[in-house]
């Protein structure tokens, strides 16, 4: 048997079956007719929210939209914080027609097209400039249309965010600008008269260390008030990245937001002057999400090959590439997996949970204990809220994409 990571205590159940808000798995499953289904249940989202709010007071809080894009959950998230973050115009359209106020939104990524320059500028949301080009091709599309752009300065920083499962920052890098070349960009998109919005620094993800992530985010005030002095620009905002992680994995810790929010308070308490009147801004996508969805699949077909038993489910790696260990994971662990009904049986039995693609990448729980399964019963996988079926190649082998809900309570969104 391997280990599977923890199901968020979130979820619940009711006579053996699994509670996904106010409503069993298998129920939302006939509600929406089929599987494969991935449901968000937006009042763990609304926990997250509150946890942050608890240990960040004075903070404002920024959903990165890529972690989930499904529109009615970026409508719900609208209300719950304090922007949104955007990597591309598609999402931004998202986020402008969840109802986000355009002066919250942020828009940060490489490789932006004059394009989505031009869009962006147009609906006044505010570009994290990626490099001196994209500066002057802002500048030129705002001219153009006669609009002052809103900018703000995304920084590479000199420094990495230690032990995150993704880094973002330290050394070359094609996410923003180094530290040491971005004085003369602020200088000059203040000089041609832009909106200086401030800076982004962002420095990795997906992080379980509270103490490297104060760290990072001490080592980010501190890049944000040096440029700010060498540039002699105070910046109005200063958004320090985010990097909170969630426990995929048996091996991972829980993360303590509070103590990451109690040094933060400190380092800000003895701040330089120049950044005395700046809004501060955490970005967070998987942190509020992840553990907020499900996937849901229905098993296919029963096996057994040289003693051991597969459970063929019709979903897979083409929805959930990460749970199969294939998106940027070295080592393959299983994610939480379970049955929606264990109530019937209390013998366990050792399966490997495989999806319907094939290839043998397509492992959902590999060699894990389940109650005993037949087909049609279904199977939950958690932690799918973030990076789940807008991060899965949905087209390969040419099944259907995924269903998704966001559900409140009762209610779908
Ligand atoms: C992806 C991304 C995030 C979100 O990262 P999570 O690990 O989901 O919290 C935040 N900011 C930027 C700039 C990103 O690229």
């Amino acid at each position: 048997m391997k280990p599977t990571g923890p199901i968020p205590p979130d979820f619940t159940w009711r006579d053996g079956e699994l509670l996904i808000g106010g409503r069993t798995a298998d129920d939302w499953i006939g509600i929406t007719g089929d599987t494969p289904l991935f449901v968000y249940d937006i009042a763990i989202v609304r926990n997250r929210v509150a946890r942050f709010r608890a240990a960040f007071p004075g903070i404002s809080l920024h959903y990165a939209v890529k972690a989930n894009p499904h529109p009615p959950l970026v409508r719900a998230m609208t209300a719950l914080v304090d922007g949104l973050d955007v990597a591309s115009e598609g999402e931004a359209r998202v986020a402008l027609a969840a109802g986000a106020d355009p002066g919250r939104i942020s828009f940060a990524g490489p490789g932006k097209r004059d394009r989505e320059l031009s869009a962006a500028i147009e609906a006044g949301i505010t570009i994290n400039l990626e490099s001196a080009g994209e500066a002057e091709r802002a500048l030129a599309i705002g001219r153009g249309l006669g609009r002052t752009p809103r900018l703000a300065v995304r920084l590479n920083p000199d420094f990495e965010l230690k032990g995150s499962g993704m880094k973002m920052g330290g050394g070359a890098k094609p996410f923003g600008i180094d530290a040491d070349q971005a004085v003369p960009v602020i200088r000059r998109i203040i000089g041609e008269g832009a909106d200086y919005r401030g800076l982004h620094i962002f420095a990795g993800s997906q992080a379980l260390d509270a103490a490297a992530i104060s760290e990072a985010q001490i080592s980010a005030i501190a890049l944000a008030a040096r440029i700010s002095e060498q540039a002699a620009a105070l910046p109005p905002r200063v958004n320090l990245g985010g990097g909170m992680g969630i426990r995929y994995f048996a091996s991972d810790p829980p993360l303590d937001e509070r103590r990451i929010g109690e040094a933060l308070a400190d380092a800000l308490s003895v701040r330089p002057d120049i950044l005395s009147g700046t809004e501060f801004t955490i970005e967070l996508g998987r942190w509020l999400v992840g553990e907020a969805g499900v996937y849901l699949s229905r098993i296919v077909d029963r096996k057994i090959s040289h003693g051991e038993t597969f459970l063929v489910v019709d979903g897979g790696l083409h929805h959930q590439l990460a749970a199969s260990g294939n998106f940027g994971t070295v080592v393959r662990r299983n994610y939480p997996i379970s049955l929606t009904k264990i109530g019937r049986s209390t013998k366990l039995m050792l399966v490997s949970v495989v999806g319907c693609l094939c290839t043998p990448l397509d492992r959902l729980g590999d060699h894990v204990e389940l109650p005993d399964a037949q087909v049609g019963d279904a199977v939950a996988l958690f932690l799918a809220g973030a990076y789940g079926a807008s991060a899965s190649p949905q087209s390969f082998l040419g099944h259907p994409p995924p269903m998704e809900i966001t559900i409140d309570g009762t209610e779908i969104l």
